[in-house]
């Protein structure tokens, strides 16, 4: 085999799969190249952080994600004073690292910070792209193949925990959605090795325990417990029992709720 074959190949496994939905992959490549910052909005298990990952090895750009929680802060991104074999030293957090040595920072369920995080993301959300380290009295530019992502559930949102208008507006915006249901066949009979023919019930499945959201559910079964749901089942679970343990019990803790979503498994199943 010839060298360069081989190289294309390597790389090419190095990619995560990613099953692209609409002109997704054609955006974030453009955002990139033009350095503009990136907002995902979609519901939890759509697709979104692999989609992230897909792109920054398609790109060939070291990924630093973050999952954002609500203690964590602008420092925890930035970086901070540790004192290592006795000695104070600056260690860089994710964000900084990503600046200063280029490539994409993902910051996943960024309303889950702390306010002080959106003090770091303004000036390198428009066209100065700093990153003021007031600590260590630096003044960052971020290079030409820096990216920032951030992404967010608006289904989980309340009043005190949302982007507000002057944050969102500083990024290029794309809302994800499950996928329609032939590709999300595809993508659970691929993650899961489950044959396609049982993949495409599962999803019709989906597709009424969704219609129950809002009624009772705060969220619709995510194309991720789909996988675990076929995973358990090719690993030779039986089908109600895998159903039970990834498409009822995760999603509500409520009796009723619960016989409901298995009334609709059993008559499929
Ligand atoms: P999110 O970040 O939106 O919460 P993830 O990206 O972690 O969701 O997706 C959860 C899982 O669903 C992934 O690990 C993958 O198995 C599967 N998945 C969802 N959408 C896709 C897709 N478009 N292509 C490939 N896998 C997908």
């Amino acid at each position: 085999m010839p060298l360069s074959s081989v190289a294309a190949n390597a790389s090419e496994q190095e990619v995560p799969y990613y099953q692209s939905v609409g002109n997704e992959c054609a955006m974030f490549e453009q955002a990139f190249q033009q350095r503009l910052p990136l907002l995902l909005k979609g519901p939890t298990g759509c697709g979104k952080t692999r989609f992230v990952s897909h792109m920054a090895a398609k790109l060939g750009k070291p990924l630093f994600t973050v999952s954002c929680h609500d203690d964590l802060t602008a420092a925890d991104l930035t970086g901070r004073y540790l004192l290592q074999g006795g000695e104070t030293r600056w260690v860089d957090g994710p964000l900084t690292r990503a600046v200063r040595e280029g490539g994409i920072c993902y910051l996943d369920e960024v309303v889950e910070a702390r306010k002080d995080v959106t003090v770091v993301m303004h000036p390198l959300t428009d066209d100065r792209r700093l990153l003021p380290l007031e600590r260590t009295g630096e003044l960052l530019e971020a290079p030409d193949d820096f990216m920032l992502v951030v992404s967010y559930n608006p289904g989980y949102q309340h009043i005190l925990k949302s982007l507000k208008p002057s944050t969102r507006q500083r990024f290029v915006a794309m809302s994800f959605d499950f996928p329609p249901p032939q590709v999300e066949r595809d993508i659970v009979a691929r993650e899961s090795g489950l044959p396609a023919d049982q993949c495409a019930a599962l999803v019709n499945l989906a597709a009424s325990l969704r219609d129950m959201k809002g009624q009772d559910l705060e969220e619709g079964v995510s194309t991720r417990l789909l996988v675990y749901c076929a995973t358990l089942i090719r690993a030779g679970m039986p089908i109600r029992d895998a159903a039970r343990a990834t498409l009822v019990e995760p999603l509500s803790d409520d009796a009723d709720v619960q016989e409901g979503l298995m009334e609709a498994i059993q008559a499929t199943f």
